[in-house]
């Protein structure tokens, strides 16, 4: 049996940047992932926002670790080569009673410390972005894109040049809870004896608290998927900035925005179901949900608006339900010392990876 100071479980954004963090501090670090390589799941299937943290209620963890993680993802960005643009984003509105709401996120964006949010005009708006129908917008210059796949790349490389091993094939399939520790099997028959776990499961994070006795349903932790699918279109070219509709008023999500990536392509999504399996078939029968939606805010061609990917979303608010914060937790009072937990990682997770790396080592310190 391998015998490990701290385990962490799934190598997503969230468990790659943990494993970055810890290592610079604790010896024999390892982190496991079930997949052949890291973020095969929510991590790569995104929209590689860098959020402002405008949306989130004052004092949640949403809004504190995203502020907070928005200008610390910047700087390691720039520290380490990692591609990036901070094109700002503009959040549009057609009429007095949209304007309203877009005076109310721009108060709330102000509380949670968002810098230079401006509403602007229609002339203000055309000279910023010549295709966008509106007549005003919430202009958030904080609001930028990275290349997701170099920035795990780079937590994965720093993991390892400070020691931590990182091993993939490993599905983890029990956990049993000793004295002091924790035994881990995993599928392939490997049993490894740890201190400290810390679950980054993403999508499956509930299933493994509950494989360590957690009972999610009673601690209000189960997790709901929802799907978000993304369309392209190769005909629309020159836009600047990412542009959003005001939020699904249920916050389920941001409503069907317009992202470009780092070449500039146009890409509009997500949408947002709820789903039971995890799959990542597309569902032809949103589309139409999709042309309205943008036809809210600019001209779009039919023919050569095409099916691009879709990502899951780790929910812990269920289909209806409230706002839900980030679960963040060390389990001492459940019974699980030296057990940590991220549930319920949705957006704005990758814009929060390194801020709540740095959450999950204050945790483990104050211990
Ligand atoms: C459609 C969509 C758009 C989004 N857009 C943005 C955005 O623009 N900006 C932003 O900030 N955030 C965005 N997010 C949120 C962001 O993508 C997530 O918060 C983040 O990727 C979560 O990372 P993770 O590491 O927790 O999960 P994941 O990337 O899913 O990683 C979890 C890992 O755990 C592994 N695992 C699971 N079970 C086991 C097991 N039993 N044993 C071993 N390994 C296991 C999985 O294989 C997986 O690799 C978006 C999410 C979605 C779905």
């Amino acid at each position: 049996m391998e015998q490990v100071n701290i385990l962490i479980i799934g190598a997503g954004i969230i468990g790659l940047a943990v494993a970055k963090n810890l290592s610079k501090e604790f010896e024999d670090v390892v982190l496991v992932e079930a997949e052949e390589t890291f973020g095969r799941h929510t991590s790569s299937r995104n929209s590689e926002v860098i959020h402002s943290g405008i949306y989130y209620p004052k004092g949640s963890l949403k809004a504190r670790l995203c502020v907070n993680g928005n200008q610390a993802l910047y700087q390691y960005a720039k520290e380490n080569n990692i591609p990036f643009r901070n094109c700002g984003k503009l959040i549009v509105a057609n009429n007095k009673d949209e304007l309203s709401i877009l005076k109310e996120i721009k108060n709330n964006g102000e509380k949670n410390r968002v810098p230079n949010l401006q509403i602007i005009n229609e002339v203000e708006c055309k000279k910023l972005e010549p295709q966008i129908i509106a007549k005003y917008a919430l202009k958030v210059p904080s609001t930028g894109i990275i290349d997701t796949h170099k920035l795990m790349q780079k937590l994965e490389n720093e993991a390892e040049d400070n020691g931590a091993f990182i091993i993939y094939n490993m599905k983890v399939i029990s956990i049993d809870a000793l004295d002091e520790g924790y035994i881990v099997n995993f599928a392939n028959g490997e049993v490894f004896e740890t201190n400290i776990i810390v679950n980054c499961a993403g999508l499956h994070s509930d299933k493994i608290a509950e494989m360590v006795g957690i009972k999610t349903k009673r601690e209000n932790l189960q997790l709901h998927w929802c799907k978000g699918e993304y369309y392209k279109s190769s005909k629309i070219k020159d836009i600047d900035h990412l542009i959003y509709p005001l939020p699904d008023p249920d916050g389920i999500f941001l409503g069907i925005h317009l992202t470009i990536n780092l070449h500039g392509e146009i890409r509009f999504g997500p949408n947002a179901y709820y789903v039971d399996k995890l799959n990542y078939e597309m569902n032809e029968s949103y589309k139409p949900e999709f042309l309205k939606a943008i036809k809210n805010y600019m001209k779009i061609d039919e023919e050569n608006f095409h099916f691009d990917d879709c990502g899951i979303r780790a929910k812990l608010q269920e289909d209806g339900g409230d706002f839900r914060d980030f679960y963040i937790k060390e389990e001492s009072e459940k019974g699980f010392p030296n057990f940590i937990n991220c549930i319920g990682i949705e957006s704005p997770g990758l814009t929060c990876c390194l801020t709540i790396a740095e959450e999950v080592k204050k945790l483990i310190i104050s211990e």
